[in-house]
């Protein structure tokens, strides 16, 4: 439920809102606006009875939102939301485009430092890297895991680069939270509610992918279980869904992007990789990110792709990286310049 104020409503009648809703066991969130202010209601299972809000005149109107999710959604946050990662790197709004690259999976020491340090080089803020794989066959590479894990935080010190890695299960939020800046939650864990649970209890920013079949609703949904849970840094991650196609790995939905932007306050980055299967369909699809409104990309680049223990086929080689990343600049300056003053979101 959302109640609107008045535009001549006081503080005192927004704190009068605020105990009455407490009175009524739920919880208030205020939702500041230029014009009037919005209060939220949450922690409802069912409708709510508004029978003790009807008397209070300051209130302009009372609306039922029967929509799966709140605190994610744009009318209770009408303000993009911008994370910080690691205290230094910001997503989201009008920050820079942010670029993650890095391989599928961690391999070794080698592999992690040669990737590191091309990052590095190109100005790259954030290496990605499994330790804990979810494989579609048992018999494929599971991930090094707790080696991974001491591997990505030793590069990480080394470099000073953020790391972020998926988590699978909810057991290992805490050990994961210890080792890296941003935890990752896969296309096929959208849904794991009490992983979802857990990394709404911690403060470290998720990139939340979507699921192969999630839906937008669904997808939101899991976003307000993390959010629900005290955790406000969310990072939204279109990779591509399932469909009749099978030319490519996914479906890159690209109009999902400028969707969820309507939808949501939350940032949203693509990651071309997964979404297309290709290398070769890597450049393209990033650059057309850019253009549809996305804070960012994730890609998958191996220092041999060729020998790659996972996802070889869709990672690039270091100068197609970085050649990409000359594009992603240029058409970045171009997007912001052409989009300014357009009041377009995208
Ligand atoms: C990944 O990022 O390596 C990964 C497994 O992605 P997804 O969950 O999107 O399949
Ligand atoms: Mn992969």
């Amino acid at each position: 439920m959302l109640i609107v104020m008045h535009h001549w409503a006081t503080d005192k009648d927004v704190t009068l809102v605020k105990k009455t809703i407490t009175s009524m066991g739920l919880k208030p969130v205020a939702i500041p606006g230029a014009e009037r202010t919005a209060i939220g209601i949450i922690g409802n299972q069912g409708r709510v009875n508004d029978a003790p809000l009807r008397d209070i005149k300051a209130i302009l109107e009372i609306i039922p939102v029967t929509k799966p999710y709140k605190l994610v959604s744009r009318d209770f946050h009408p303000a993009d939301t911008v994370v910080t990662l690691g205290n230094k790197v910001k997503v989201g709004g009008k920050s820079p485009f942010l670029v993650i690259a890095g391989p599928c999976a961690v391999e070794s020491r080698d592999q992690m430092m040669k990737t590191a340090r091309l990052l590095k080089k190109m100005g790259v803020p954030v290496l990605r890297g499994g330790a804990y794989k979810p494989r579609t066959s048992p018999h494929s590479f599971q991930g090094l895991r707790e080696g991974g894990l001491e591997l990505l935080d030793e590069v990480r010190k080394e470099t000073g680069l953020l790391v972020v890695t998926e988590v699978v299960s909810p057991e290992h939020v805490g050990i994961v939270a210890e080792h890296v800046d941003i935890l990752q939650v896969g296309a096929r864990n959208m849904q794991n509610f009490d992983l979802l649970t857990e990394v709404g209890k911690i403060r470290k920013p998720v990139i939340l992918k979507r699921g192969l079949s999630g839906t937008l609703e669904e997808w939101l949904g899991s976003a307000e279980y993390i959010l629900l849970g005290g955790n406000p840094n969310v990072v939204l991650c279109e990779r591509g869904i399932r469909t009749f196609e099978t030319a490519t790995r996914n479906t890159a939905d690209l109009a999902i992007i400028p969707l969820v932007k309507e939808k949501t306050h939350l940032p949203i980055i693509f990651d071309p990789s997964h979404a297309t299967g290709k290398r070769n369909l890597v450049a393209p699809l990033s650059l057309a990110s850019i253009v549809v409104g996305a804070h960012g990309v994730m890609i998958e680049v191996h220092p041999e792709p060729e020998r790659a223990l996972s996802d070889g086929q869709q990672s690039l080689h270091f100068p197609e990286f970085e050649k990409l990343q000359g594009r992603l600049n240029s058409l970045g300056k171009f997007v912001k310049q052409k989009m300014q003053g357009q009041g377009t979101r995208a």
